[in-house]
């Protein structure tokens, strides 16, 4: 990793594992100085996500001026169909000189980009207990339309494939074991 006090921590895991809603637990339980990195899309935002919260809600044009400008660690069009997520440099550098722990909660093609450039990130995926279970939840959700629900599904199964890649694994099976889980691979890395 660079010359930093901080640790990066990048988390993937298929659309509809239930990340959000773990690392919500996991930032309240951990005490450790964790804080979320946040990301910019062009997706348009869901209801209740405010801006500069769960996203930068920017449009296509804006995010491919700061791509040009060299302003993403990593971005990619997550699902096809140029709807673009990418992690702003200035987000991450900061967070590290300041010493907190950065979490990336980003896809499999980020993950890797991102460890290319910090070897000593801590790479993590989160898994369902069964692909059926992730069906269930992705069609649950109701927040896309059957055609974007499709997508997702397919990236998902992708993204599974990539699991072993990664350097610990976590099944989102029962939430308050993926929680103890989760801030016991972040206790290893104190
Ligand atoms: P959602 O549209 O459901 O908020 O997020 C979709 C997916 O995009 C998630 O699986 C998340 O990991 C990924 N994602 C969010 N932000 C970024 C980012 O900045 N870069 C990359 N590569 N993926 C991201």
């Amino acid at each position: 990793m660079e010359r930093n006090k901080g640790k990066l921590v990048i988390v993937s895991g298929p659309s509809g594992v239930g990340k959000g809603t773990l690392l919500k637990r996991v930032f309240n339980e951990s005490g450790l100085p964790l804080t979320m990195s946040v990301s910019a899309t062009t997706r348009k935002p869901r209801p209740g996500e405010k801006d500069g919260e769960h996203y930068h809600f920017i449009q296509a044009e804006e995010f491919e001026k700061k791509r040009l400008g060299g302003d993403f660690l990593e971005c990619f069009e997550v699902f096809g169909k140029g709807v673009w997520y990418g992690t702003l440099r200035q987000n991450v550098e900061s967070g590290l000189a300041g010493g907190h722990w950065v979490v990336l909660e980003i896809d499999v093609k980020g993950a890797k980009a991102v460890k290319e450039k910090f070897p000593d990130a801590v790479l993590m995926f989160i898994e369902p207990k069964s692909i059926e279970v992730l069906k269930d939840r992705l069609q649950g959700r109701g927040t896309e339309t059957e055609e974007a629900m499709q997508r997702r599904l397919a990236t998902a199964l992708d993204e599974l494939k990539h699991a072993g890649e990664f350097e610990y694994r976590i099944v989102n099976d029962n939430l308050d074991t993926a929680v103890i889980e989760f801030i016991d691979v972040l206790r290893k890395q104190q």
